[in-house]
């Protein structure tokens, strides 16, 4: 049975509707509106009816709302939705959605019936919405610092960023619908990187991206940042967020500050060692001396001890020369000098390791010298470090050279026919610590400072040190060009003749020093050598021997108790005898205001402790001759 509705009912339907009703004119003008209308605009049903046509539709909408209602006029029994912006009573704008349809042709109707519904909110989230997307591709699009792209569940790209095309090389359209594992490097896809990264977004929400990435050119690059999973409403993941960018230079610069502290450790280990093994030589070379005398002891434990303590300096002079090369601090005492007399003075310091090894030394030189402008304390320290090189990494009874000619500059070449040196330690032996694997094993000693040195050293004076070397038990050659001091030219080569003299006769020297067993030392040592030695451990003790013992030169020690070294010099300078006397000053000082001291009080050279023997002994041969050495 058909329904049957009377007038008051559909009344109660149009005033109780939610949106207003309304019945528009041909013209354009409401002839009836629902009370609904004071809640929807605010005016009352009356107020409403007064308007003009459209006079209360914004005017930037108010033309295309007159032409869309003219449309709907001239099409019958046709319907329309429009959204338009109208004034509310209380002078805001509202979203109107006005749903209208033409029943000018229907007996008892012939109206335009609308009913209208105020979308505001809906209209301001859906902007807020469309805002906020407009908002996040501006900053997905100007973050081109950043790769952003996303894959479907596939692992397919299916949007692209423009700094994915700067960071990896493709274009959007190069790349939309490939696979994400043509980022990864071969290595990591064998190992199905891309799937795990995905995984762990699935399963951790998010999925870590640290690695080497690929780009279309082939090279590589570290990426640094995450895999997420994207969902839709229902919470589903429908595909994939990457977003990384390039860390390549913080990821090299972390290795680099790695290695160098793998390197420090390295260093610290090796320095250890170079200083627990001298040290348990001395110290257990002190406690054979302790006990009962026996021939081979008594000659073998000293020797030791100034072999071991030699070094041991020799490894401390290094440490300090090498950072005050690092602090700039490192300055040359330049002269004039031969090359001739500085090479055979490191080459009388190295003697003793060349004869343990049973090497044999060759030392040529051009006729008639090789001047250049430089250092001699630090050039003689670079033959040095050369010369014991090649005896370290020489196996026993080898040969070594050392040519020392000139053409435009110096040159001088130190050639072993060693151990070699591998093609992968060439590029790097200078580099501080560097050390060959067969030197690791530290049966050589060494810290691997000594050619760093040797370079800087060179460096300084204007010259160029390069190595030569076929490979692994192929010898290894040294080559240092330095500029030379004048114009000179005599390419003949002679060998050197490098013989000190013998000594020829006992010599007296006062040893003082109030360090009781540097003084019975150091006499013991010039005894052993043939010296005629007496000793003071304080100052007026020292001005009594010179007096009485009369001896030839003094080492006197400054740092004296009461009176001091230098006023025992001066003293002693002041007697008749004194004043020919050699006088050596032994300090703890080696600063150029020290040596000016020395000097002023009367002094004839100045040793820094601990004194090395062996300069000291050719110091008073040289300075005496036909003296003992
Ligand atoms: P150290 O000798 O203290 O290790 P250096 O800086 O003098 O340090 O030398 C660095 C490294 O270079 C050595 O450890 C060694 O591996 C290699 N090397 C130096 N000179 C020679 C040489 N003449 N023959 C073979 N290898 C050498």
């Amino acid at each position: 049975m058909a329904q049957m509705f009377d007038a008051s009912l559909f009344r109660i339907l149009i005033e109780h509707s939610f949106d207003a009703i309304t019945t528009i004119t041909r013209d354009g003008r409401a002839s009836y509106v629902s009370p609904v209308i004071t809640r929807v605009l605010g005016y009352s049903p009356d107020e409403f009816l007064t308007f003009d046509a459209f006079e209360i539709v914004h005017p930037d909408d108010r033309k295309a709302a007159a032409d869309r209602f003219t449309e709907l006029v001239a099409t019958p029994n046709s319907s329309q939705t429009t959204v338009n912006r109208v004034r509310h009573k209380d002078g805001s704008w509202r979203w109107i959605e006005t749903v209208a349809s033409n029943h000018l042709d229907t007996p008892h109707v012939d109206a335009i019936i609308a009913s209208c519904r105020d979308v505001t909110e809906r209209r301001q989230a859906t902007e807020a919405v469309r805002q906020a997307e407009e908002k996040f591709r501006s900053i997905v699009e100007s973050a081109t610092e950043f790769a952003i792209f996303t894959t479907d569940l596939n692992g397919n790209v299916n949007s692209w960023n423009s700094g994915a095309s700067r960071l990896l090389g493709y274009d959007e359209s190069e790349v939309i619908g490939r696979s994400c594992r043509i980022f990864f490097s071969p290595e990591d896809n064998e190992r199905d990187k891309a799937e795990a990264e995905m995984h762990d977004a699935l399963v951790q929400g998010r999925g870590r991206d640290e690695r080497w990435h690929v780009r279309k050119d082939g090279s590589q690059f570290w990426g640094s940042g995450w895999m997420m999973p994207l969902r839709d409403e229902a919470g589903s993941v429908r595909g994939y967020l990457k977003i990384f960018r390039d860390m390549t230079r913080t990821k090299l610069a972390e290795e680099a500050l790695k290695e160098a502290s793998r390197r420090k450790d390295d260093f610290l280990a090796i320095l250890a060692h170079e200083l627990r093994n001298p040290l348990a030589a001395i110290s257990n070379a002190a406690l054979l001396l302790q006990m009962p005398a026996d021939d081979r002891t008594s000659e073998w434990a000293p020797d030791m001890i100034s072999r071991q303590t030699k070094y041991l300096s020799r490894l401390l002079d290094d440490l300090l020369d090498v950072s005050r090369i690092t602090r700039g601090k490192l300055r040359l005492k330049n002269e004039r000098l031969d090359l001739s007399p500085v090479i055979a003075k490191a080459i009388e310091t190295v003697r003793p390791l060349v004869e343990e090894k049973r090497h044999s030394l060759a030392f040529t030189v051009s006729a008639g010298g090789i001047s250049v402008v430089g250092d001699p304390v630090r050039i003689e320290q670079v033959f040095v470090n050369l010369l014991s090189n090649a005896a370290k990494y020489t196996d026993e009874g080898g040969s070594i050279s050392v040519i020392a000619q000139k053409d435009e500059m110096a040159t001088i070449v130190v050639r072993d026919n060693g151990i070699g040196i591998s093609a992968d330690m060439l590029t790097r032996i200078f580099e501080p610590f560097a050390q060959a694997e067969q030197s690791l094993d530290r049966s050589q000693g060494g810290l691997g400072i000594g050619l760093t040195l040797a370079r800087s050293l060179i460096d300084l004076h204007g010259g160029t040190i390069s190595v030569k070397s076929e490979g692994a038990g192929r010898g290894s050659e040294f080559a240092i060009r330095l500029p030379l001091a004048s114009s000179e030219n005599d390419p003949e080569t002679l060998p050197a003749n490098q013989t000190l003299l013998p000594p020829k006769r006992t010599y007296r020297v006062l040893v003082v020093d109030d360090n009781q067993d540097s003084a019975v030392s150091l006499a013991t040592l010039l005894k052993v050598r043939g010296y005629e030695t007496n000793i003071a451990y304080d100052g007026p003790a020292a001005i009594e021997l010179a007096r009485s013992f009369g001896p030839d030169a003094i080492l006197l020690d400054i740092g004296l108790p009461n009176i001091d070294g230098y006023e025992v010099a001066r003293q002693i300078r002041n007697s008749e005898r004194g004043k020919s006397m050699f006088l050596i000053a032994i300090s703890g000082y080696g600063q150029e205001q020290d040596r000016r001291r020395s000097k002023e009080a009367g002094f004839d050279h100045h040793f820094v402790k601990p004194v090395d023997f062996t300069s000291l002994s050719s110091l008073l041969s040289e300075r005496v001759p036909n003296v003992p050495k």
